[in-house]
């Protein structure tokens, strides 16, 4: 026996693609070829594959080896492909009997020692192999909770080469090395460590954050610092429900190919919240990277919160590249070697202080920003970015009366957010059939179409329009705003008093 043939994964984005692995171990110059668009890390496969065996005590073919991974147009990057390339090379080399290895799928990056180590993207990479139906799939031990999320299939974890060997010699009957059955999907156990009623004082703009969680919508904060913009984005995630099995599904796959999956608690059911800082780099707010390309802080957001403080500090580029994915929920990394497109459909919060000297107005020294100084200032947060945010809110420092008085007023997190879910089950039963599942997904066309408040309701926006203070697009913001209002209110439509609160939301209001 000379050839012998088994199975990976590639990914390509967060989507998983299957790549053969065939490994020919014949006469000639002994040595290893890599055949198949190899990467440098995959180059370092050979050594990393060589020392694994020999440390794992079998005999390395001493003849001349190749191994090509096809389909070659696949770009295939990263270490997971060491098991694999191990297992086509002791099948060919009769140490483990072909047959056994030919259907499985093994994901893995080997350790000089043999020691079988984590990979990124597990997660995809099993749901990618799972498209063919009844697959087995070998993966590391550490990456085991993560691969067992994927119902109907078997899944094998292994920690060491020698493990996994010795196992494929005993033949079919063999007990399994510990298999893994598929687990439910584990409930949030952890509460939220902040609670909106933490955010005293500022009324307007914690109604403003339950309306965003109910419909999905972005939302700019402007106000001096140490008005809690922070502390009411933060706050946002506690107001929304658990993610669907779908879309945790997504999430999780995301940030396993990121590599930033917690390995004791991989199913991600809670909405992320990101917050990238302004000097983070493009690559890593947008997606990029120079061998692999790596999800930025767009795509970690995907069905979570984007949360961007200080907003005008982001370079021009990157505040730009956000209009992409905000409208189509997706961000294409072009990079040279190909572009990969990850799924980004995440709820923008935007927080800017009012101009740069950001002097809190009761510090003792008022700021001296001219009002030109200021108006350049919140200029960099461009009008067509601003053009897709549906909701303004002022946030201004509250007076201790004013504290005071609203403390009463402050509900806990988990009031809201049963208001969040009752709206947000209205709204999934109105556009049960399509596509979207809240008010801030549903597109221009549709929206004109279908989702048209009375006109007696559109009135205020009407002559907004008119009078040029509202945009056509300002008009569809705010008329999705006025659709979570009426769920909120427990209404069929959006009433006149909808769409003036909606209104009022769009063109931004002192709280
Ligand atoms: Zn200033």
């Amino acid at each position: 026996m000379a050839v012998a043939r088994t199975r990976s994964v590639a990914l390509v984005g967060v989507t998983g693609r299957i790549v053969e692995v065939e490994a020919d171990v014949g006469n000639g110059l002994a040595g290893i070829h890599l055949i198949g668009l190899p990467d440098t890390a995959l180059s370092e496969a050979r050594d990393r594959v060589r020392s694994a065996v020999v440390n794992s005590t079998y005999p390395w073919p001493d003849a001349r080896i190749i191994v090509s991974l096809f389909p070659a147009s696949l770009p295939k990057r990263g270490s997971q492909f060491d098991l694999a390339i191990a297992m086509a090379i002791l099948g060919a080399a009769g140490v483990i009997p072909a047959d056994r290895i030919a259907e499985p799928f093994f994901l893995g990056e080997l350790g000089l020692d043999g020691r079988i180590r984590p990979v990124r993207g597990v997660l995809p990479s099993i749901l990618g192999a799972a498209k063919q139906g009844d697959a087995t799939v070998i993966v590391p031990s550490a990456n085991s909770a993560e691969a067992a999320l994927v119902p109907d299939v078997k899944v094998f974890p292994v920690a060491h080469l020698r493990q996994l060997v010795e196992w494929l010699r005993k033949g079919e009957d063999a007990p399994e090395p510990q298999a893994e059955e598929c687990v439910e999907l584990p409930k949030s156990t952890t509460e939220p460590a902040v609670d909106l009623a933490d955010v005293v004082g500022q009324p307007v703009a914690r109604r403003a954050l339950e309306v965003c969680a109910a419909g999905g919508h972005n939302l700019w904060m402007l106000g001096p610092p140490g008005t809690g913009k922070t502390m009411l984005a933060e706050r946002l995630p506690t107001l929304l429900p658990d993610l669907e099995l779908d879309h945790a599904l997504e999430v999780t796959a995301i940030h396993s190919v990121a590599g930033v999956l917690p390995s004791n608690a991989p199913m991600m059911s809670r909405p992320p919240f990101v917050s990238p800082h302004h000097t983070a780099t493009a690559a890593a707010i947008i997606g990029g990277g120079s061998t692999i390309v790596r999800p930025g802080a767009v795509s970690l957001a995907h069905r979570g919160v984007l949360f961007m403080d200080e907003a005008p500090e982001f370079p021009r580029h990157v505040l730009d590249a956000l209009r992409q994915p905000l409208e189509s929920g997706r961000v294409t990394v072009s990079r040279s070697a190909g572009s990969v497109t990850f799924p980004a459909r995440f709820t923008l919060v935007l927080a800017a202080n009012p101009c740069p000297c950001a002097q809190a107005e009761d510090q003792g020294e008022d700021c001296k920003c001219s009002p030109t100084v200021r108006r350049r200032y919140l200029g960099r947060l461009s009008g067509p970015l601003l053009d897709r945010v549906d909701m303004k809110v002022t946030v201004v420092r509250a007076s201790r009366r004013e504290l005071m008085a609203d403390r009463q007023f402050a509900e806990s997190s988990k009031t809201v957010a049963e208001r969040v879910l009752v709206a947000r089950e209205r709204a999934a039963k109105r556009l049960a059939g399509t596509p979207w599942r809240t008010n801030a997904e549903i597109p221009s066309s549709v929206l004109h179409s279908d989702y048209r408040p009375s006109p007696e309701a559109m009135k205020p926006m009407t002559s907004c329009l008119d009078s040029g203070t509202l945009t056509a697009r300002g008009l569809d913001r705010a008329v999705r705003v006025s659709w979570t209002l009426a769920d909120l209110a427990n209404k069929d439509r959006p009433e006149e008093d909808e769409t003036t609160a909606a209104l009022h939301f769009w063109l931004g209001v002192t709280s």
